[in-house]
């Protein structure tokens, strides 16, 4: 992995996403190289690793939490923002540079939301900090129930079953959590939907955007069905019904 430092300009940015007012992102790639990952096009922006894979690069912005601190200085209201949008949060780097952890800080210390999306259980270790933010969520991904799906999509992400663990244990604390189904790999929605029920306020599904990255793995794995639209909006309905 080649990790490095680097420094921004910017770290809240307004955000496209349906809901979602801003997003930071402290880490431009990600440790986790999802095979079917939509922010392989960070790579453009990047002036040290255009031509290197997704996954096998990360640059920490080490500087944005100052950065961050000095524009919610200069805002004359409030907001939410969510980590991330094209990186995870809390990927391996996280536990070293706590730059996301920082970035909570600070918003809340303006009294701004927070929102995180992340795939890994290191974000247990800020739960008592995100408890006392106004509003905080966090959201996992949790795209199929079948670890062994999960190892050749999501190769260098955590397994399901330690997402399924943090999930229950940030549950507990009273924070609101849900669960990104995102995208809809194969799997078994009824079991998927018997792990993750006891411990979601709500579930958002969505279907593979970017299939064409993925589709020779789908097919060498015989997953050709999950590639279809049909798929996705049966798979999302199947969902929807069982935990309503
Ligand atoms: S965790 Fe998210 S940002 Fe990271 S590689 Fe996977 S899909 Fe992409």
């Amino acid at each position: 992995m080649d990790i490095t430092e680097v420094t921004t300009k910017s770290a809240l940015v307004r955000s496209r996403i349906p809901g979602v007012e801003f997003v930071i992102n402290p880490y431009t790639g990600c440790g986790h190289g999802c095979r079917y990952c939509y922010a392989v096009f960070m790579g453009k922006y990047s002036k040290q690793h255009q031509q290197t894979a997704w996954g096998a690069y990360v640059e920490v912005k080490t500087n944005i939490v100052e950065v961050l601190r000095s524009e919610l200085a200069g805002k004359r209201r409030t907001g939410t923002a969510m980590l991330s949008s094209v990186c995870d949060p809390y990927q391996p780097a996280e536990a070293r540079y706590r730059l996301t952890r920082g970035c909570i800080e600070a918003l809340r210390e303006h009294g701004w939301g927070v929102s995180i999306l992340t795939r890994s259980p290191l974000v247990t270790r800020d739960s008592d900090l995100l408890r006392t933010c106004i509003g905080a969520s966090v959201g996992f991904s949790i795209p199929t129930d079948d670890d062994t799906v999960r190892q050749v999509l999501e190769p260098h992400a955590p397994s399901i079953p330690d997402r399924i663990e943090a999930l229950r244990q940030v549950h507990a604390t009273g924070i609101h959590t849900w669960v990104f189904v995102a995208p809809m790999l194969p799997m078994n929605p009824v079991r998927l939907a018997e792990m993750i029920r006891p411990h979601i306020d709500e579930i958002m599904v969505d279907g593979l955007n970017y299939k064409g990255q993925v589709a020779p793995l789908f097919r060498q794995h015989g997953w050709d069905e999950a590639l279809t639209g049909d798929y996705a909006k049966r798979t999302g309905d199947h969902l929807a019904l069982l935990l309503r």
